[in-house]
């Protein structure tokens, strides 16, 4: 065994542990170590989860836990806990409770009084976040998008000023992409499909250039897409109403307030031209 590959003494706690997206190789050390001391692990599909613990030669006990079964298998977990034992949780790919169950155990786990340590990792989120350019820190994720049309729209209207963050199944691509270009043709996407693996391509450009892209080339393997936040409507001069407002005597978040109502635009951008 590799000298940095130990055998950790574990505390009784639930180890919630990030698991690779598509390479294999992208494994923290601490998890595999985590995943080798613990006395079970809980995880969606066994299957999967043995193509990692082999290549790692990893031989802990697995009991599978999904979103059938969170409930009363949390049971099952817990009363490992009540015994002193340690607990992970990881889930088929990437993050746990990111789009992957592991809320319910994660609740009753705290609420019974034990510790809950997270073993961080992959996410295809902020896989996808690490290797686009964005104009602002901020995004907004909210895991698979609707699969109704108007919801869609709804969603991507009520978020236009966020970089909004989901995932989507291949088959879908398509249609969500032509849904959101009926309302803004000219939004600025970025997708990530198959982050980390042979295949892997990010391509980022206006929606209406990407949905043409899709259509002649393959659409397969898994994706998420981000939707750029729009920027602060070009019609209207933004800073002559802040330069305005502010002979008023009126102060920065006051008229970050009123612009932001008014003209439909974000507030913090607002407010970031008001103090710059
Ligand atoms: N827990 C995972 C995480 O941390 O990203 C997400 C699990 S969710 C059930 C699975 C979805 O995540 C896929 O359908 C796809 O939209 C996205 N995803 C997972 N792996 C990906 C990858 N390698 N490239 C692009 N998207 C991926």
């Amino acid at each position: 065994m590799a000298d940095f590959i130990k055998n950790y003494s574990l505390e009784t706690a639930l180890y919630v542990v990030a698991t690779p997206i598509g390479n294999l190789d992208d494994i923290t050390l601490r998890a595999i170590n985590v995943l080798k001391s613990v006395d079970v692990i809980a995880c969606e599909d066994t299957r999967n989860t043995c193509i990692l613990l082999d290549k790692y030669g990893i031989d802990t006990k697995l009991i599978s836990y999904h979103k059938f079964s969170e409930s009363k298998k949390a049971d099952l977990f817990l009363e490992y806990l009540g015994k002193g034992n340690s607990v992970a949780l990881v889930s088929d790919a990437g993050t746990p409770l990111i789009s992957d169950p592991g809320e319910v155990l994660v609740e009753r786990v705290l609420n019974s009084g034990f510790r809950v340590v997270p073993i961080c990792g992959a996410c295809a989120v902020t896989t996808l976040l690490s290797s686009i350019p964005r104009r602002s820190e901020d995004f907004k994720f909210i895991g698979f998008i609707s699969r109704n049309k108007n919801q869609i729209v709804d969603i991507v209207k009520n978020n236009k000023y966020e970089n909004l963050i989901f995932y989507e199944s291949p088959l879908r691509l398509l249609s969500t992409l032509e849904t959101v270009a009926e309302i803004f043709p000219n939004k600025k996407v970025a997708i990530g499909r198959e982050l980390t693996k042979k295949f892997e391509e990010i391509k980022t450009g206006n929606i209406l250039e990407i949905i043409e892209y899709y259509k002649a080339n393959t659409l397969k393997g898994e994706i998420v897409i981000m939707l750029y936040a729009d920027t602060l409507s070009e019609t209207v001069d933004i800073s002559d109403k802040i330069g305005k407002l502010k002979t008023l005597g009126l102060k920065d978040k006051e008229i970050s307030k009123i612009i932001s109502a008014l003209y439909d635009v974000n507030k913090n951008d607002v407010y970031k031209m008001c103090i710059e």
